[in-house]
């Protein structure tokens, strides 16, 4: 029964490649503010407000950052202090351990490696301790020299439910979002499902029947389509 909803779902919607312009335009329309949250006044402060958004929210990253970019103004002022100290300065972020070995880590070869600047390209970025794909992707697009696409638990889930992707690995959504999304959208795209994530495409109860893109969704339960019926890509 749910393959003939899957189906019907993915006859009503059409094709990923025709639907995707119009959900990219809907949604800059609903969320002009689609933008980071996170705080920094350069480089090296969105790498570092990156770094510390794992596992928390970017409200507790901008707290926590207000005060340590005044302390910390350099690469090299995280590898003078102790580490413990680190550790105390960033503790509210969460796996503040990890964190703070990575900082240094990841300072440390700026300093030695990169002259103390953020470099551009992924394969440099995430050679960083600590930085994997994600990370490099968010420094990257924000500095405008964006080279893939974002995908955070927001993106893949909206990705899956718009029928994008039938993926559930990171890299390989990653993939098929660069060959569907255009290239001139790849950074504001996925600030884009996760601000229609956080506010109407939630985890547990997506408010269909507020969506812009009901009728663009395999998913929406608009439809007669159930959410537990998992979206087919194109
Ligand atoms: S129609 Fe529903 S499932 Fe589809 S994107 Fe909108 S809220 Fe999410």
């Amino acid at each position: 029964m749910a393959r003939s909803y899957v189906h019907e779902a993915r006859r009503r919607v059409g094709r990923r490649r025709e639907r995707i312009r119009p959900i990219v335009e809907r949604l800059a329309l609903e969320h002009p503010d689609a933008v980071i949250a996170l705080r920094f006044r350069d480089p090296v402060e969105l790498l570092i407000s990156v770094m510390l958004s794992a596992q928390t929210t970017d409200v507790m990253v901008n707290r926590v950052t207000e005060r340590l970019f005044v302390k910390y103004r350099r690469p090299e002022d995280f590898l003078t202090v102790p580490l413990e100290q680190l550790e105390a300065d960033i503790r509210p972020t969460g796996t503040f351990r990890q964190k703070a070995r990575n900082l240094r880590g990841a300072m440390k070869m700026l300093v030695e490696d990169y002259g103390g600047e953020v470099p551009e390209r992924l394969e440099e970025l995430v050679r960083l301790p600590g930085v994997g794909r994600k990370t490099a992707n968010v420094v990257a697009a924000e500095r405008g020299a964006t080279q893939g696409i974002v995908v955070d638990t927001h993106v893949r889930r909206l990705s899956q439910r718009l029928g994008l992707t039938r993926q559930e690995d990171p890299a390989k959504i990653e993939r098929d979002l660069m060959r569907v999304v255009p290239r001139a959208d790849w950074a504001r795209f996925p600030h884009l499902l996760i601000w229609h994530g956080r506010r109407v495409c939630m985890a547990r109860r997506p408010r269909c029947e507020d969506c812009v893109l009901s009728d663009l969704c395999p998913a929406s339960r608009v439809s007669t389509v159930p959410l537990t019926a998992a979206p087919q890509a194109k």
